[in-house]
């Protein structure tokens, strides 16, 4: 048995894990990162980066689908399954590569195997210790199911969706949130017949209301069926496929039945109880400074509880390595945070929706613009609609905005520095956005609540 001591030891090397290992280094820290499979987490290897190539490939299908009528002859003849895993595997492995490469750039110590907690700051890996002055742990999240709903066979979770090497030609997906309805995406631009089924009056439920209901008629324009309301109640497999029972009786029959519930934290038999650190099902509870009950020891990532994104794991991964190094860095709560649910259309959104600052802060004193984007000349040329919505405190800042249409993720940029920046519609309606692009919807938006609307009413 070897002991090593480090200033930092991370256990668990995703988006939380590593960028916390990155930053700690940068303030001239030794670091220790644990990770038994492959750094880069789930996000690098079986999340985002791979689905929203798949999505891409989704895309390209549509766009030559539709091609003639932008004037380009083109025919669609299909889909070549292994050349989309090809291009998605290329995209992933030359990013797990440069993510290796700078990893080692900055001198950050990496431990493979399985780590377990012996100590609060002590992890064992085989036979050897490896203590920190601080502990980071994070050790991200698995797909969940719901009880009694074996996974196996024909019933899958978002991993072994991304791994099939045929597209099936009927699927259900339980479950609308954005895993669901971003396969669901992929698997009806390649082909199949998709039904959803989500427990909760929409999809897409946590975003907007209004902004859940588009998408829904989007999606019933798109032909990707779905019930909502209706919970799952059972499911028989055999050689053929699936029959999926919901409770009022009704059946699904597909291929497959992909389970995407949610994801619980990977924090079983990891030792953390035993090191009297408090857990709450499943979950690290820490203070709003990434602190555990026991000073020293932070989590980060998918274990802490609030929104599972790769994004707010890298925040808190620099978060938390700041806070050890003295830095005082600032904390960004979780409804500052943007989303994006990368889809055909997409959703994208940051801050308070409607009804919660209205909840917040009051009924009358609360505005929100819908802005459509049929007034907008770059969404036109595109052939997307959808709308730009911002709230707004009266007399006060922005503190939400939500978008859907296609490409509307890449404008979330500027609406979570807005809101993060508490800027008033005043200060974005004077500064300038070029045209024609998608921004200018963001643009038009803050016009018109600041009382000035451009090319709208
Ligand atoms: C299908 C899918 C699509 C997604 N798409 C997006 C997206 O588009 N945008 C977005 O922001 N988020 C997306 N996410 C969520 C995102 O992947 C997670 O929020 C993010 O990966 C969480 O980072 P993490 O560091 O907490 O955990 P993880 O990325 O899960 O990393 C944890 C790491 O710890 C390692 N580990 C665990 N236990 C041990 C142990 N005992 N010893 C050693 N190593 C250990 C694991 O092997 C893993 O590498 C998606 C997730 C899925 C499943």
């Amino acid at each position: 048995m070897s002991e090593t001591d480090f200033d930092i030891v991370v256990l668990g090397g995703g988006s939380g894990g590593y960028a916390a290992a990155l930053r700690a280094s940068q303030l001239g820290f030794t670091v220790a990162l644990i990770e038994k499979d492959k750094l880069g987490g789930t996000c690098l290897h079986r999340g985002c980066i791979p689905t929203k190539a798949l999505l891409h490939s989704a895309e390209v299908a549509d766009v030559s689908r539709e091609s003639a009528k932008y004037g380009v002859k083109t025919t669609f003849e299909g889909i070549d399954l292994a050349a989309v895993t090809a291009y998605r595997e290329g995209i992933v492995s030359s990013k797990f590569k440069g993510l290796e490469g700078l990893i080692k750039a900055r001198k950050i110590t990496v431990i493979r195997g399985e780590g377990k907690l012996v100590a609060p700051k002590t992890v064992r890996v085989g036979d050897d210790l490896y203590t920190g002055k601080s502990m980071i742990l994070a050790t991200g999240s698995y797909s969940r199911t719901l009880p009694g709903l074996e996974i196996g066979g024909r019933v899958i979770t978002s991993e072994t969706a991304l791994a099939l090497d045929y597209i099936p030609k009927k699927v259900a997906i339980l479950g609308g949130g954005v895993i669901g309805v971003e396969f669901a995406s992929v698997w009806k631009s390649f082909g199949a017949e998709v039904s959803i089924i989500e427990a909760l009056p929409h999809l897409v439920p946590n975003e907007e209301e209004s902004i859940s209901k588009q998408f829904e008629r989007a999606y019933r324009k798109r032909g990707i069926e779905f019930s909502l309301g209706i919970r799952f109640q059972s499911v028989t497999q055999n050689d053929e496929g699936v029959v999926v029972t919901l409770e009022n009786g009704a059946t699904v029959e597909a291929d497959l039945l992909l389970v995407a519930v949610g994801r619980g934290p990977s924090t079983a038999g990891l030792g953390f109880e035993e090191a009297g650190i408090t857990i709450d099902r499943g979950f690290v509870i820490t203070n709003d400074r990434l602190e555990t009950n026991i000073p020293g020891v932070y989590a980060v990532g998918d274990i802490v509880p609030g929104l599972q994104l790769a994004h707010r794991g890298f925040q808190q991964g620099i978060f938390v390595a700041e806070e050890i190094g003295g830095l005082k860095p600032q904390v960004v709560e979780d409804v500052n945070i943007p989303k994006v649910t990368y889809s055909e259309p997409e959703v994208a959104s940051v801050g308070y929706t409607e009804a919660k600052a209205v909840a917040k802060f009051g009924a009358d004193k609360v505005s929100a613009y819908d802005y459509n984007l049929a007034g907008n000349g770059k969404s036109h040329i595109l052939g997307t609609s959808g709308v730009v919505k911002v709230v707004r405190v009266n007399d006060g800042p922005v503190v939400g905005i939500h978008m859907i249409g296609a490409r509307v993720g890449e404008l979330i940029g500027e609406g979570q520095l807005i809101v993060n920046w508490e800027a008033y519609p005043e200060d974005v309606a004077s500064l300038v956005h070029a045209h024609p692009t998608q921004n200018e919807a963001l643009g038009e938006a803050h016009m018109a609540l600041a009382g000035k609307p451009l090319h709208a009413m």
